[in-house]
């Protein structure tokens, strides 16, 4: 990837939403850096990721990977990955965690006949990197909630995309879980992709490139180093 994540005064409104969910949103995230929108609910920091993804209309400019999503929304979402907010598997989910990270490719090759040897081998390679080559074979449901979260890494590592939006991506884990997928977040920085993730949580703040508060539509870039969330927040929120 040669071109950042880009939002210029970008205003966005749900079709039948009540007012502009994004007011003016400006970011640059450069490739191969950990971006990350922290701010209050309701905010507009899914909005930023829903946009960069041509899910919601906009005015200004909205890039990824140097294309202007409105006009390429499916080379767009090719490239990108997206774990969205508060996806989670019940038990009775009726798939395997490998038919997960398969589905990750679906569009590039003819889903629902005999898998390729070589899609099984790249999804079985993808869960190996996170360290969930032993649940392959595991009904998908019947994973904690943090190895659900990392399958979804792997069916992004499988896909081939470039950069990770990934929303919330800590809610509801035990602290040991965010540590875990934490690290399997960083890994994943290391190898150069691109990942901008909303969190409420402060286990990638000192790790972080970038962070941005985002309130009522509108983001304000923070100043590093990223290490206490409560005391940013509290200044920005002017208490
Ligand atoms: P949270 O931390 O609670 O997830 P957020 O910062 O991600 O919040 P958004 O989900 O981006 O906030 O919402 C921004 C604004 O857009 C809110 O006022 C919300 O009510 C509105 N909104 C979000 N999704 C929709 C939708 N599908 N239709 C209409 N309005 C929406």
């Amino acid at each position: 990837m040669d071109a950042p994540l880009e939002l210029k005064e970008v205003w966005a409104a749900y079709p039948g939403g009540r007012g502009a969910a994004l007011r003016g949103a400006s970011l640059r995230l450069p490739p191969g850096n950990l971006g990350l929108l922290i701010g209050p609910n309701g905010a507009g920091k899914t909005t930023i990721l829903e946009v960069l993804l041509g899910f919601v209309p906009y005015q200004g400019e909205a890039k990824a990977f140097g294309l202007e999503v409105r006009d390429h929304p499916r080379e767009v979402r090719r490239r990108l990955a997206y774990m969205p907010q508060a996806l989670f598997f019940p038990p009775d989910t009726p798939c395997r965690t490998l038919d997960l990270v398969v589905m990750g490719r679906f569009g590039l090759f003819r889903p629902w006949r005999r898998l390729p040897k070589e899609e099984r081998e790249r999804a079985l390679a993808a869960l190996e990197h996170v360290g969930l080559a032993e649940k392959a074979d595991w009904p998908l449901g019947h994973l904690s909630g943090g190895q659900q979260r990392k399958a979804l890494l792997a069916r992004a590592l499988a896909k081939g995309a470039e950069a990770l939006l990934l929303d919330e991506p800590f809610a509801s884990l035990d602290p040991e879980a965010r540590l875990d997928l934490a690290q399997a977040i960083l890994g994943l920085r290391e190898e150069g992709f691109t990942i901008l993730a909303v969190v409420h949580e402060e286990e990638l703040l000192s790790q972080a490139d970038r962070v941005w508060f985002v309130r009522e539509g509108r983001v304000t870039p923070l100043s590093p180093p990223f290490s206490r969330l409560a005391e940013a927040w509290a200044s920005l929120c002017g208490r």
